[in-house]
């Protein structure tokens, strides 16, 4: 602990660092602290940031103090995820269309089904766009989960034009007075800027459609992708003006950390987190809890 880095630095060395107004935190707690943040993948720049501002937000004695260095860093984490936005979907809108964006197998076409399930529940018409039209698999799973909620799912053809297949589902929606639209979109990622041309496509349609449209631009993550979650975070909003991000599988790892990088470096608020693969495992975003769970 603190009593053995004190000796080993010296008398001098105390002085040193008194005299030269040095505010660091005991170097053992720092340890702990960046042992919790990268275990649970928050990433080593974040991570030094996160520091950095403790620094600055306590006094000297204070960065010697164990429970006040961690309640500060409870407390700082708290404010970076505390984007103004955050929680579940806004109904700006009637119907509000929400455009689902994610690489393959990062969880879109599970959340569109969970989030239907749950608006559903909550006495809203919601119709599905099957826009993934490159996977007959995934136009099929969103048809399965139409059936499962008892919702309108609006398919093209194999292959037909993603676009298209969404204008009509927003149609479709106005026709019927839905409250919502869920646009799922395609995610194969052989080349990057074909999807990203693709999805601006979309987007473009989408407004066509219905003017204000996209309202809601959701990027879905995967826990469990670490450090990669935050390059597909900048790459999708380099092209759309994301709205939030619903991060998945937090069921099946400790790395939910990754969110607090995203949150940090591009300010997108996190709505959803799914925590299983069932309709139930969707939950709004609470930040509280979340920090809780990550920093015990
Ligand atoms: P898409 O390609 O982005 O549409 O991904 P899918 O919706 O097809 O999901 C890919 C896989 O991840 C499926 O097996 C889902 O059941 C699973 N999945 C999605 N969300 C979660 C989650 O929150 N937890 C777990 N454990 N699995 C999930």
């Amino acid at each position: 602990g603190l009593g053995k880095v004190r000796e080993k630095e010296g008398f001098f060395g105390r002085l040193r660092s008194l005299l030269a107004g040095k505010k660091e935190i005991d170097p053992s707690i720092v340890e702990q602290i960046e042992e919790v943040l990268l275990t649970s993948d928050v990433g080593v720049k974040t991570t030094e940031e996160l520091l950095r501002d403790i620094r600055e937000s306590l006094g000297r004695k204070e960065l010697d103090d164990e429970g006040k260095v961690w309640d500060a860093l409870r407390a700082q984490a708290a404010r970076i995820l505390r984007i103004q936005g955050g929680g579940g979907l806004r109904f700006t809108n009637s119907p509000t269309v929400v455009m689902v964006v994610g690489v393959n197998g990062v969880g879109k076409t599970t959340t569109i089904g969970k989030l239907a399930t749950q608006l559903k529940n909550d006495g809203k018409t919601v119709v599905l766009a099957a826009g993934d039209t490159f996977r007959a698999a995934a136009v099929q799973q969103l048809a399965v989960w139409g059936k499962r909620v008892g919702c309108e799912v609006v398919r093209g053809k194999d292959g037909a034009n993603p676009g298209a297949v969404i204008f009509d589902a927003i149609q479709r929606a106005k026709e019927i007075g839905a409250d919502v639209v869920l646009a799922d979109t395609a995610g194969r990622l052989h080349t990057k800027t074909n999807l990203m041309d693709e999805l601006t496509k979309v987007a473009r349609t989408m407004t066509k459609a219905l003017d204000g449209a996209p309202h809601e631009t959701l990027l879905v993550l995967d826990a469990t992708n670490g450090q990669n979650a935050l390059q597909q975070a900048a790459m999708f909003k380099e092209v759309l003006p994301l709205t939030g991000i619903v991060l998945t599988k937090l069921d099946g790892t400790a790395k939910g950390g990754v969110i607090l990088g995203i949150a940090a470096e591009h300010g997108v608020p996190v709505r959803y987190i799914g925590i299983g693969e069932r309709a139930e495992d969707l939950r709004e975003f609470e930040v509280d809890e979340f920090v809780e769970a990550m920093l015990g």
